[in-house]
């Protein structure tokens, strides 16, 4: 009873599966690329939506912020996630909601510093001239002029 248990004639079984659908697989390798186009194309149309939905986003919270219309086609978006714009050579970015500026270091000027997230005027304000960045090299305060 038990040798017929152990009897491998399951595997012979997987033969013969395999041989009858050797056929039928080489029509699903077909399909198989089909669906990873189709898989692709879905992705890439996706990816341009995703893109306008965080150009238009950026372009409503500047016309907001400050009263400024960009062109969408004007905003630059990365990663698929955040959007870039510049409006009187400042440049606002958009990344999930949190609207911010990249300003250099007050100190050096160089670098390129994310502000505190902003959501109304006077956070913009904030960020334009109460915020200072400073790279990490640079001391944090000015030594005072005699
Ligand atoms: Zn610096």
């Amino acid at each position: 009873m038990i040798a017929t248990v152990m009897n491998p004639i399951p595997s012979a079984a997987a033969t013969d599966v395999v041989l009858i659908e050797d056929a039928p697989s080489r029509r699903a390798a077909a399909g198989a690329a089909d669906w990873r186009a189709a898989a692709i194309a879905e992705y890439e149309q996706s990816r341009e939506a995703g893109a306008a939905t965080r150009r238009a986003a950026l372009v409503e919270r500047l016309r907001e912020l400050t009263g400024r219309v960009v062109p969408p086609e004007r905003v630059i978006v990365q990663e698929g996630r955040r959007a870039l714009a510049w409006v009187d050579g400042v440049q606002f970015r958009l990344e999930g909601t949190e609207l911010t500026i990249a300003r250099g270091c007050v100190h050096c000027g160089l670098g390129e510093m994310t502000s505190p997230p902003m959501r109304t005027r006077a956070e913009l304000g904030y960020a334009l001239i109460g915020w200072e960045p400073r790279c990490t090299q640079c001391p944090a305060e000015d030594p005072p002029e005699w």
